[in-house]
């Protein structure tokens, strides 16, 4: 997975950044202020920065005149389109604003990744092998078919795992529209999974929420 290094004033919001993020298996760093950012920026390699706009002493904007070939999202609470247009202009890959959900965050990080490192090809758990250029399972070198949209839900939790994912949101993900209509497909989607792949200790139901994957 990625080496991030995260760039915000704001600890509580880093920190929530941090911790999700290495839920999912990145490594993230963190600095707090514009000029210790860039400094760490530019000491170390990182897959991505995640910059902040409004920064002490230096702003994600001026850091990102500096930076060459890393992915940058910038995350902010000013959300006037003149500000998206900047950033994006500057070279940003992604940009959201505060405040985030942060399954969006991770999907966004997770499809920044993809575009500019070509990561993730291949995730393996439990003798499971998950191939998703061309999208076949195989567990203990035996190939598990799965209609499409099981495919899209074990990916789903491959890219958030190890965080509670409402079937509202996995509807979303998965489905990819704001569907109203009855969550019970979610429910008959993950059992197939289990069934299939034979993940029930995996696949866990959080109470009256949803479903998580734990790897
Ligand atoms: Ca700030």
């Amino acid at each position: 997975m990625a080496k991030i290094l995260i760039v915000e004033d704001e600890k509580a919001i880093s920190d929530l950044i941090k911790f999700n993020l290495e839920l999912v298996g990145h490594e993230c760093f963190q600095e707090f202020n514009g000029k210790s950012g860039l400094d760490e920026a530019l000491a170390n390699k990182y897959d991505m920065l995640i910059l902040d706009v409004m920064l002490p002493e230096l702003s994600g904007f001026d850091i990102i005149d500096y930076i060459k070939g890393t992915p940058v999202i910038f995350v902010t609470a000013r959300a006037t389109a003149n500000d998206k247009i900047k950033g994006l202009r500057k070279g940003a890959d992604d940009y959201i604003t505060k405040p985030f959900d942060i399954i969006e965050l991770v999907e966004r990080v997770k499809a920044v990744l993809r575009r500019t490192k070509g990561e993730a090809k291949v995730f393996e758990f439990d003798g499971i092998k998950v191939m998703f250029d061309n999208r076949r399972v195989f567990k203990d070198g035996k190939e598990i078919i799965l209609k499409p949209k099981e495919f899209d839900l074990l990916e789903a939790f491959i890219n958030n795992r190890n965080l509670a994912l409402t079937r509202e949101k996995l509807l979303y993900l998965v489905w990819e529209f704001d569907y109203e209509g009855d969550s019970r497909t979610v429910d008959v989607h993950v059992q197939r999974l289990r069934q299939k792949l034979g993940i029930s200790n995996r696949l866990q139901t959080v109470y009256k929420t949803g479903y998580r994957l734990e790897i």
